[in-house]
């Protein structure tokens, strides 16, 4: 075990170690030589504890004038920006995002900071005509209480906060469970909580197994909703509980995303954002690129564009300055990803760049996938239906644009897919028959903005939707106020 001092749960505004007293070490994914922290491996009772403090501090923080909860959030987006540096490479050394993409999520998370304290100044509400003479009747939005927050290891600062800031600055408390992958990067956020003056309560963390806390976090009767993003496994496990109890629940879950290059497509660009989108942090986004559709007039011309830019990324440790692409997370992930590649290899495609693990020293302690493409997949084989989550694109012809949206369509995903095309008819076809909640044309799948809504359609998401001002709906409730003058006016 490491030397390095464990960081506790914050729990009611302290640092409080595991009640079983057990930690976790968390190891660097570009070299698992390094241990980067240690953290608390929490048990069901610190949860509680957590959940206590939270609902103990909602009435509080509920009345506290919005304006006054939206300084805090503004003075911790100074604070963050202060520490852009530290918190990026903390995250790129806790979980193997490369350096650059990593300041640009903490970056993200300053913006969302930002744009949630300014909710707290916005008006919500409306005032509608009554029929009663002489009287007023409103809507108010009010908080719903103690909200679990649940958050995958892949977005570790812009998913806790793109979650925690609206539930907060509408007047809810949070505990989050942050992914084991990822658990410096929320504590991180915590402290920073901590130095913009949060009250003690209104939010915490607990780090530890998400088989266990999950649970005892969705169970708790205080625990009024949860917000999710991970996998459809588990998502699915929390929706069961969360409907049992009759609780509030947001789910956003995988995909696996298209982009469909026609025939009159500007291919240079279609390629250089087809392989940003795919191989950037590995695939490892829930909007990356794992499908081209190309239209068979283009198919050569682009397959030899995309293979060429494939074969030149720079892959390295994460924190290189050079870094196109790292490592995967861990080494259950790169296992899973090398079996997909085994999959393409054994006749679900034909190979046409990379295929495994790189060479080399630089990559002997890490968990590296060589950058994969793979030409004249079928649109039923798995790996051009199933989640890959790793730098791994498949090439699949189309002999007509209408065959192309058919095909992108054809998996249980929808959440995001890109277009290529001059041709402003056939965009809005496609803007049209495509079954995903982000449509981009002439944009990387990944890459979405934080101030629109964001979520998937079929199995991608619970339908909700989060971030922009579509937040409101899932971490407010309404209560409509009708006053009536006594005796009329
Ligand atoms: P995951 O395995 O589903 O884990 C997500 C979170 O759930 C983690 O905090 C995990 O804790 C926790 N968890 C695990 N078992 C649980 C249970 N039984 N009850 C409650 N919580 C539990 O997902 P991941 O591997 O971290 O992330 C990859 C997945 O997330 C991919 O499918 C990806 O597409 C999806 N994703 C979706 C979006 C989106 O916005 N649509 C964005 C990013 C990622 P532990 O880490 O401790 O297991
Ligand atoms: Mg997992």
């Amino acid at each position: 075990m490491s030397t390095l001092e464990a960081k506790g749960n914050w729990i009611g505004g302290a640092w409080r170690p595991s009640s079983s007293g057990e930690v976790r070490e968390v190891r660097n994914p570009s070299n698992v030589d390094e241990v980067v922290g240690v953290v608390a491996w929490s048990t069901p009772a610190d949860v509680a504890a957590a959940v206590e403090s939270a609902e103990k501090a909602f009435r509080s923080w509920k009345n506290m004038p919005a304006p006054s909860r939206a300084r805090i959030l503004s003075k911790a987006a100074d604070i963050l920006a202060g520490r852009l540096e530290e918190v990026a490479r903390l995250l790129s050394r806790e979980q193997g995002k490369p350096i650059g993409e990593a300041r640009g999520e903490v970056q993200r998370g300053v913006d969302l900071l930002h744009y949630y304290a300014g909710e707290g100044w916005r008006s919500l509400g409306h005032v509608i005509p009554s029929a009663a003479p002489g009287a007023l009747m409103f809507t108010v939005r009010e908080p719903l209480g103690v909200v679990g927050v649940i958050t995958p290891w892949n977005f570790p600062v812009a998913i806790p906060l793109w979650k925690s800031c609206p539930a907060l600055i509408f007047g809810n408390t949070v505990v989050l469970k942050p992914a084991a992958d990822a658990p410096l990067t929320a504590l991180a956020i915590a402290s920073v909580f901590e130095e913009a003056g949060m009250p003690p309560g209104a939010f915490n963390v607990v780090t530890g197994p998400g088989s266990q806390l999950g649970d005892a976090l969705i169970q708790h009767e205080a625990v009024k909703a949860v917000t999710f993003t991970g996998s459809n496994a588990v998502g699915a496990h929390i929706a069961r509980q969360a409907a049992a109890r009759g609780i509030k629940y947001q789910l956003e879950m995988g995909g696996k995303n298209a982009a469909i290059v026609l025939a009159d497509a500007d291919l240079d660009h279609a390629a250089d954002v087809v392989i940003s989108g795919a191989m950037r942090f590995a695939g490892q986004k829930c909007t990356a690129t794992s499908r081209a559709i190309v239209e068979r007039g283009v198919l050569d011309a682009f397959t030899e564009k995309v293979v060429e830019r494939a074969r030149r990324i720079a892959v390295r440790p994460a924190t290189d300055e050079e870094a196109y692409l790292g490592p995967v997370v861990n080494e259950a992930q790169r296992q899973k990803v090398l079996e997909y590649i085994e999959l393409g290899k054994a006749g679900e495609g034909k190979l046409a760049a990379g295929g495994g693990i790189p060479e080399g020293d630089l990559y002997a302690r890490g968990f590296f996938v060589e950058p994969t493409v793979f030409v004249d997949v079928r649109p039923d084989a798995r790996i051009a239906q199933e989640e890959i989550f790793g730098p791994v694109l498949s090439l699949i012809p189309a002999d007509s644009p209408e065959q192309a949206i058919e095909i992108a369509n054809g998996v249980k995903y929808g959440l995001s897919a890109s277009l290529f095309t001059n041709d402003l008819t056939r965009a809005m076809q496609y803007i049209r028959d495509i079954e995903v909640g982000m449509v981009r044309v002439n944009a990387e799948t990944a890459g979405v903005e934080f101030q629109a809504p964001f979520g998937g359609y079929k199995a991608s998401s619970s339908y909700s939707r989060e971030q922009g001002r579509a937040a409101i709906e899932f971490f407010t409730q309404v209560k409509t106020v009708t006053i009536a003058p006594a005796g009329g006016c």
